[in-house]
């Protein structure tokens, strides 16, 4: 396993590759890997010659500094995860390596990025589709990777493939769970123990409800703090707050029915 930090040794690198016909899959994360991660890089493995995990915390998709800085690092286990998944190259760029231009540039989406999370997240995914230009741009791959339980960020980053006509196809893995149906995400460890037995009615609740405001009464219900829940584009999604962690998921409308 390869692990880089320089966009300009992976150009040359990319080339080789290419030019000798290996096909590659790209899986961009911000570190702190679970099982969630761990699919979309068993299903790049599966479809591809050759895997890229790119591990970047980027300061342009954070609203708050303090977010930013208290966001998990732990780059070592990172490591021996994806080693033990027999990923072929990560890439850890530095800030300058991605942002030369000191974010002067950024991709802007005017109509869905505001709504749902864009409407708690103020430039969040501008943030987000910003950077994921510019790793889609360097990686140069056949196929980048992406989770469902980020819908919104995924349908924006598709809508951005297809505005900008790039030669990535996005794919789109499905949302990893606990036993209990609560979707893994790094977030449920900072729950309390007595947040964490109540969590998975999040999903429960967004899965059985007969419509988004009578989910929304039984989250409440249940003493969460609904930041919204929508049905939209075949999916329900939600956002809801326990304590001082927020989480989100969604779920598609026919199972939610
Ligand atoms: P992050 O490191 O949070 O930026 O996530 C990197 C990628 O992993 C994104 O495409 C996420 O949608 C995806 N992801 C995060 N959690 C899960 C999960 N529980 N199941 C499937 N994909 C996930």
């Amino acid at each position: 396993m390869k692990v880089f930090e320089a966009p300009s040794w992976w150009l040359g690198e990319r080339r080789a590759r290419a030019l000798s016909g290996q096909t590659l899959g790209l899986v961009p994360t911000m570190g702190a890997l679970h099982e969630g991660h761990l699919s979309l890089i068993r299903r790049s493995r599966a479809e591809n010659d050759l895997t890229l995990v790119s591990i970047f915390v980027n300061p342009a998709q954070f609203e708050y500094r303090t977010d930013l800085t208290h966001y998990p690092r732990p780059l070592e286990t990172d490591l021996a995860r994806l080693r033990a998944e027999g990923t072929d190259f990560v890439w850890v760029p530095r800030e300058e390596d991605l942002y030369p231009d000191s974010y002067r540039y950024r991709v802007t989406e005017t109509e869905r990025s505001t709504v749902l999370e864009g409407a708690s997240r103020p430039g969040h995914f501008d943030g987000v589709l910003t950077v994921v230009l510019k790793l889609l741009q360097i990686a140069s791959a056949e196929h980048a990777y992406f989770g469902e339980k980020d819908w919104q960020q995924l349908s924006l980053v598709r809508g951005m493939v297809d505005a900008f006509f790039l030669t990535t196809t996005i794919v789109a893995c499905p949302t990893i769970r606990e036993k209990d149906g609560l979707a893994v995400s790094s977030r449920n460890r900072r729950l309390l123990p007595e947040e964490r037995t109540r969590a998975p009615r999040f999903y429960q609740v967004l899965s059985t409800a007969p419509t988004a405001e009578t989910a929304a009464r039984d989250l409440q219900a249940f003493g969460f703090v609904v930041d919204y829940v929508e049905d939209r584009d075949g999916r329900r999604l939600g956002a809801i707050r326990l304590g001082d962690v927020r989480l989100i998921d969604n779920v598609p409308l026919e199972a939610a029915l």
